[in-house]
């Protein structure tokens, strides 16, 4: 009789959980994974996959409006958001059959329910208990609220994701990813849409140059940049609900959506019980092996707030499985992960920013701002910003960076370039590919 019913139990059917089970089950491993909402996660289901098309269909007014200049009529060109929604629905509803069949082809059985440690071998889920060698903390994240009378008015974007119609005004708290990204959506289809930062610039922790630039896009796009303003209150009015902010002011709007960061999912998750730590942000605390406190307690992803995003989830759960279950021991190595920001400009960087090199090195930099060819054409007021941060000793490219049209699809390739020490000299003895905006980083003297 094997000791327990499974060889490893994950918790959270997301993309680290999902990976790392797959893995396991392929490697012969009898695997079990538990699942609360729909099988894909906070990616599939609620973040970059059901964005990303948001921000594709928000895009196409940009395509009509610029279409314009090149000789197209496109007069009578309608939305209608109910439709995209739909069809996103149906598009995730196809990808969570995906997954289920994912799962079911690699032989890992799915459990729908919430899982709870009863102890550090067993979890309960709907008053069963399964046990296993090992366990695997894969639940993710969840969007933080902020706290003011009237927070019950306020959506995130979960429900961002559902709206039944477009919100004609907008007030959006934050100025992270998810911010930007739905001030991007919200405008191109036309709401009046106001950002609200408690600091002085959007998206802390970026380059100041892609900062900058970033919001000068925003503003020229329409989006209202409140700097330095804090919501004191929401509430309900005939007309909508009444935002007021600390300096007394205020702004009746359609919608308030908090994007605000988010927070690990560990709350009553039976995790403390167990013996696994947790750090200030309610963490769980994990060593290079993904192993948490508890010996055969592991967990990837958002949950262990590390780098929160997809791909690197998806990384752990593949080193986790490769370590434990195919003998292969191997660890993520966490330098230079690309990112990319899905705005409208997009942003996309991959490396250090201008300050962190500073702090350890002596540096050059190369800055292109440019309009984008096809806009001198359409007439659209947009500029492309590009920028790499050289180490002077070495002449290695310590960060490129980019605002402006396809950044994410061009810098993934240079995020290639930097994982392999590529140089100054060496991106300028690279041969461009003419007429393209990729090529300029190639030709910054
Ligand atoms: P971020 O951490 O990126 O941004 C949070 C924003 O909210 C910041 O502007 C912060 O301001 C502000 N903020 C925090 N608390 C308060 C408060 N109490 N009152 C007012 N403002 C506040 O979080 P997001 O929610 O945008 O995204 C969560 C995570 O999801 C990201 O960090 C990223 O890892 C991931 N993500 C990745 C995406 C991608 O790769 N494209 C897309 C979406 C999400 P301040 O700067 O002053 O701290």
């Amino acid at each position: 009789m094997p000791r327990f019913d499974f060889d490893l139990i994950t918790i959270g059917a997301g993309s680290g959980g999902v990976r790392a089970s797959r893995l396991a089950g392929k490697y012969g491993a009898k695997v079990a994974v538990i699942e609360e909402s729909r099988p894909g996660g906070t990616c599939v289901m609620r973040g970059c996959v059901p964005k990303k098309l948001l921000v594709m269909g928000a895009h196409f007014a940009h395509g009509f409006e610029d279409a314009v200049g090149f000789g197209w009529s496109v007069e009578g060109a309608r939305h209608d958001w109910a439709a995209m929604i739909a069809a996103k629905d149906r598009e995730l509803a196809r990808l969570e059959g995906v997954y289920r069949k994912l799962l079911g082809d690699a032989g890992v059985t799915l459990v729908e329910g919430r899982g709870i440690l009863a102890d550090p071998h067993t979890v309960e889920v709907g008053g069963k208990r399964m046990t296993a060698e090992k366990i695997l903390v894969a639940v993710g994240g969840w969007p933080i609220m902020p706290d003011f009378p009237g927070r019950e008015h306020v959506i995130t974007s979960n429900e961002a994701l559902d709206l039944k119609q477009r919100p004609r005004r907008v007030v959006i708290v934050g100025g992270g990813y998810i911010a930007v990204e739905f001030a991007g959506i919200f405008r191109a289809l036309g709401s009046e849409v106001t950002l609200v930062i408690r600091s002085g610039q959007t998206l802390r922790g970026f380059d100041q140059d892609v900062r900058a630039t970033l919001a000068e896009e925003l503003e020229k796009s329409g989006i209202k940049i409140r700097r330095e303003s804090i919501i004191r209150a929401v509430a309900k009015n005939p007309d909508g609900y009444a935002v007021t902010f600390d300096n007394g002011e205020g702004l009746t709007v359609d919608c308030v959506m908090a994007a605000t960061g988010r927070a690990p999912n560990t709350a009553g998750m039976g995790l403390m019980e167990a013996g696994v730590k947790l750090n200030s942000k309610n963490a769980v605390i994990v060593d290079e092996w993904n192993r948490s406190s508890v010996e055969n307690i592991f967990a990837v992803g958002d949950v262990t707030d590390r780098v929160n995003l997809t791909p690197v989830a998806i990384n752990e759960g593949r080193v986790f499985a490769e370590t434990f279950f195919n003998k292969n021991p191997m660890t993520l190595d966490y330098a230079n992960i690309a990112s990319a920001v899905f705005s409208q400009p997009p942003v996309a960087v991959v490396g250090l920013t201008e300050e962190d090199a500073r702090k350890a090195h002596d540096v050059r930099l190369f800055i292109s701002r440019f309009r984008p060819m096809k806009h001198n054409l359409s007439g659209r007021d947009e500029r492309t910003m590009m920028k790499l941060v050289v180490d002077t000793a070495s002449d290695r490219v310590l960060g490129c960076h980019m605002v402006g049209e396809d950044a994410p699809e061009i810098i993934q390739g240079l995020a290639v370039a930097l994982k392999c020490g590529a140089t100054k000299a060496q991106f300028d003895s690279t041969v461009g590919i003419h007429p393209t905006a990729a090529e300029e980083f190639v030709t910054m003297r």
